[in-house]
């Protein structure tokens, strides 16, 4: 059995390679009965995806992954359920794009000095033309023939330490969780076991993001193995978080997990789903149209 809850996914409005209603209709065909579309930074594939979602029969779950700089590392909060026109939401989201403008710039600049011409051009020309991320980076030295696959474009030049590194100058925590409060919406870490962080560090940061009133963790992730799972399921109880599952699905040549594959959460967890009122029977109804 898998879990009919997605609740993190990536589109062309960031660094997906599926629009969101191409999106929307695979993971409706896999089975996915509620979806979060969850892009970085930006809230501008939910118009679409919320259309695409009443044509295909789910339930789309309006959200958004902020970036946010904690104790000098970068670390991902997904806001969900967010309302898309709040004012402090959309300001916030767009000074992160403004740096991602400005980092863009400046990772080209490193890797011309480390011998690849026109990185800028290439991820731009990659990307929707209004958000970069370093993954239009990696497809672009990818088609270049630089090196054989995504991944190694990572370790090689984007991360810390690398040519092609810019340290991430992103939102407070506390900014984060404020504008997505703000915005009606529910804070969750995203996939928590993916931060190189020791034991003692990544319970700071849930006992900070408890503290700031930060709903949930992702205990079921596309980039987690199974004895993530129950480490993050113990945290999320000793924090008194609930867990939520997300695939992180980006584009069907590259799935960490394909849409529709997530596991079931583990016993002992409170989903942050439990309280929540499906609304089944408008989709269905769309749905039989
Ligand atoms: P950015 O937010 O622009 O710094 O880019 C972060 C994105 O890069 C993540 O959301 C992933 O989609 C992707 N990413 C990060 N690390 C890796 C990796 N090692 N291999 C492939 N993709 C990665
Ligand atoms: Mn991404
Ligand atoms: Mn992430
Ligand atoms: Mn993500």
């Amino acid at each position: 059995m898998f879990c009919v809850y997605d609740l993190h996914s990536h589109s062309t409005a960031s660094d997906g390679t599926l629009s969101p209603a191409e999106l929307v209709c695979r993971a409706a065909v896999a089975g996915v009965r509620v979806l979060a579309l969850t892009d970085h930074d930006t809230t501008s594939g939910l118009e679409e995806a919320s259309a695409a979602a009443l044509d295909c029969g789910l339930m789309l779950i309006p959200g958004v992954e902020v970036s946010v700089t904690w104790n000098g590392q970068t670390v991902h909060i997904l806001g969900l359920n967010v309302d898309r026109d709040n004012p402090a939401l959309q300001q916030g989201l767009s000074g992160l794009r403004s740096f991602r403008d400005w980092r863009a710039k400046e990772i080209a600049k490193r890797l011309e000095k480390a011998g690849i011409s026109d990185a800028y051009e290439g991820a731009l020309a990659r990307s929707n033309g209004t958000l970069v991320s370093r993954t239009h980076f990696a497809r672009y030295l990818v088609e270049q023939g630089v090196v054989s696959d995504e991944r190694k474009v990572f370790k090689h030049y984007l991360v810390k330490g690398k040519p092609g590194f810019v340290p991430g100058q992103w939102a407070k925590l506390d900014q984060a969780l404020e504008w997505i409060h703000g915005a009606g919406g529910v804070a969750v870490v995203a996939h928590p076991a993916r931060y190189r962080m020791t034991r003692t560090k990544l319970r700071r940061l849930f006992a900070e993001f408890a503290e700031l009133n930060g709903e949930a963790i992702e205990v079921v992730s596309g980039s987690h193995n199974r004895d993530d799972y129950f480490t993050m399921a113990k945290h999320a109880g000793d924090f008194g978080l609930l867990a939520s599952a997300g695939s992180d699905f980006h584009s069907p040549e590259n799935p960490w997990i394909e849409l529709g594959r997530l596991p079931m959460l583990p016993d002992n967890c409170t989903p942050l789903w439990s309280n929540w009122v499906i609304d089944s029977d408008r989709s269905a109804s769309r749905k039989a149209v």
